[in-house]
């Protein structure tokens, strides 16, 4: 690790008063001989407990190296996130939750491999210390992502991760979008990579987290599928289906229409019913789809359409 960079860690913070003393002393050990500058940045994402206060006498131990970002109420961890890159100085950019259950020792083996010519370098934990509940709808949920995005990952959503800077500034963080920060950024060309480390069990506090983050997770990974395939194009999603829709219920009305006349008298047959459907079905999903397009146009900013590694160009101003 090049000494001269600078580190930024992220650290959101909700209910962790007991944590925070020991992660200070934790991160500060670690940091002292892998960068000659760093920050830690912690959010205090609308706690009720003390975390506040023990996060104010850090910051009044050691101003050169504490910042703290007090949100007005709970915004979430994706919001916390976001707060921090914002406000994040360095060139690498290492995100760690506050409960200690993961260890900031391990943070020169991800610093290793982001040498290595990674942008993005996630800590996956190999034997994971949380409850069943939590480790299983993981794992299927990591299998899920990977299968159908194509990045071969373990952990997805561990909070232990470094990044280069570029990587945390180009992302778009909203909802609970943070679950799929690798998803995104893989999208969007950054080179992705993991390490395995140690985990612990919480030691304080409570997990933030139940059963409803099942069904969030699952719906975001709707959206983030669609962000990641078909939001500039919508035409190609919708427009296919519904043309298939439409063309089958088109097919059978013809049909029956020839029948009509051949025969005379329909009745109500079934096919009758699936036709009308796939007809509506159809000319819906069309016009879902132009809907689409229209927003697509008028929302469109050229500098969102890719996102560029680097530039050589001798008649670049500067
Ligand atoms: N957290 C936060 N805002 C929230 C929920 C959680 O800042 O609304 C923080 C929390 O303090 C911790 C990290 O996000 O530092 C991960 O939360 P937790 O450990 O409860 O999640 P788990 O590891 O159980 O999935
Ligand atoms: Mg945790």
């Amino acid at each position: 690790m090049n000494a001269t960079r600078m580190i930024s860690f992220v650290i959101p913070v909700l209910n962790e008063q007991d944590s925070l003393e020991p992660l200070y002393e934790a991160v500060t050990r670690s940091v002292e001989s892998l960068a000659s500058a760093y920050e830690m940045i912690f959010i205090d994402d609308g706690s009720t407990d003390r975390s506040i206060a023990v996060l104010q006498e850090l910051y009044a131990r050691d101003r050169e190296h504490v910042r703290v970002i007090q949100f007005r109420r709970n915004f979430g961890k994706t919001a916390a996130l976001a707060a921090g890159f914002a406000h994040a100085r360095g060139e690498v950019v290492v995100t760690l939750d506050a409960d200690l259950q993961d260890d900031p020792a391990e943070l020169p083996k991800l610093l290793a491999k982001l040498e290595e010519g990674y942008d993005l370098v996630g800590a996956w934990r190999v034997d994971r210390q949380d409850p069943i509940s939590k480790r299983w709808p993981s794992r299927l949920a990591n299998a899920t992502v990977s299968a159908l995005t194509g990045i071969r990952l373990h952990d997805l959503n561990c909070g232990f991760k470094v990044y280069r800077r570029e990587v945390v500034q180009d992302l778009k963080l909203y909802g609970e979008l943070h679950r799929y920060i690798p998803v995104l950024a893989h999208w969007k060309g950054y080179r992705i990579a993991e390490v395995p480390v140690t985990h612990h069990p919480r030691r304080f506090g409570r997990s933030k987290y139940g059963l409803q983050r099942l069904v969030r997770s699952y719906i975001d990974f709707l959206s983030v599928l669609f962000l990641t395939t078909y939001l500039k194009r919508p035409m190609h999603l919708f427009g296919t289906l519904g043309s298939l829709f439409a063309l089958v219920g088109a097919v059978i009305m013809i049909y029956l229409a020839a029948l009509w006349v051949i025969e005379g008298g329909i009745g109500w047959r079934p096919l009758l019913f699936f036709g009308i459907t796939a007809l509506v079905v159809g000319i819906q999903l069309i016009s879902v789809g132009l809907l689409g397009e229209m927003l697509r146009h008028t929302t469109f900013r050229a500098d969102e359409e890719y996102s560029i590694r680097q530039v050589w160009d001798d008649h670049q101003g500067g």
